[in-house]
């Protein structure tokens, strides 16, 4: 399955501001589910195989693409899979769209509270996962780790690494970003549009790669993960009006509202050979909060 979506993503070509830009349109991989997680999955999948464990288990919200996208791959890889969601209100509700997309490919939810769930990277917290569900191969929130970055960087083509100069990408826990940063040519430079306020994932990040050729930016956050403003979905709606690719409020429009707004100020140029990752996340469009 992994192999097949690697191959053949198709790129489209927009101009604004006399810059060329094309979009590598990983959202097309799926209707549902997020480009990039196929990549952050990938190795996972290939490693529980070979551990003999035959169950992934993993966390999210209750919008999260991530967990979407392991409920798919999970099912498609023959998986059983479990997801750890965020909110123990949500166990007596109605699922929303990208739970019940999970729970009919499979996956097993299990409702936590927010004070539990915020424990989820606490060793002691996942030493009891483990010993609770001994069968299980465990992937953290956002399906972010080493394996990860290692699928990230199949993203990148051989000719990508010589046609384009700069790459931009959405950030969300950085493992993408570190993925192209990682696969990237020394003349080329990565921009991370952070869909977070704050300039720990510049740190995160920099814990990752030794590299120096990117950088994040929060400046187009709109002031935190999921939160939006009037001039964000505006610019959203009159994209997708002009250039029919549809864009989400919580990663790909933010970025692409950025780099307009950088076009605009001059410091995207356009002499400077653009290649943007659309890493999907259409499956949570507008449903605003996380
Ligand atoms: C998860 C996600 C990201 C962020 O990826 P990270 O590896 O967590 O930084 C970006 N865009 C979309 C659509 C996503 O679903």
């Amino acid at each position: 399955m992994f192999e097949s979506i690697a191959q053949a993503i198709p790129t489209d070509t927009i101009v604004y501001g006399g810059v060329v830009i094309q979009i590598k349109r990983l959202d097309l991989v799926h209707p549902q589910i997020s480009g990039n997680k196929f990549f952050k999955l990938k190795y996972n999948f290939i490693e529980a195989q070979e551990l003999g464990l035959s169950k992934i288990l993993t966390f999210g919200g209750a919008y999260s693409n991530h967990i979407a996208a392991t409920a798919f791959a999970a099912h498609q890889c023959g998986f059983d899979s479990m997801g750890i969601i965020r909110g123990e209100e949500l166990a007596n509700q109605p699922l929303n769209p990208t739970l019940a997309t999970a729970q009919h490919f499979g996956m097993q939810l299990q409702f936590v509270s927010r004070q539990a769930y915020r424990e989820k990277t606490n060793s002691a917290f996942l030493a009891q996962l483990q010993q609770d569900y001994p069968a299980h191969y465990l992937i953290p929130e956002g399906g972010t780790n080493a394996l990860a970055i290692q699928g990230c960087q199949e993203i990148l083509t051989a000719s990508d690494l010589t046609d384009y100069d700069l790459i931009c990408c959405a950030v969300g826990t950085g493992g993408t970003i570190t993925g192209l940063i990682e696969s990237s040519a020394k003349h080329q430079h990565v921009l991370g549009f952070s869909a977070l306020k704050g300039d720990f994932l510049q740190r995160d990040v920099a814990q990752l790669t030794s590299k120096t050729n990117w950088n994040i930016l929060d400046d187009y956050c709109c002031g935190g993960y999921a939160k939006t403003n009037a001039a964000l979905l505006d610019f959203i709606q009159h994209f997708e009006q002009q250039y029919n690719i549809p864009l989400e409020q919580i990663y790909t429009g933010k970025m692409l509202m950025g780099i307009f707004d950088m076009i605009d100020q001059g410091r995207i140029q356009p002499q400077q050979k653009l290649l943007v990752i659309h890493s999907g996340g259409l499956q949570g469009k507008l449903k605003g909060s996380t």
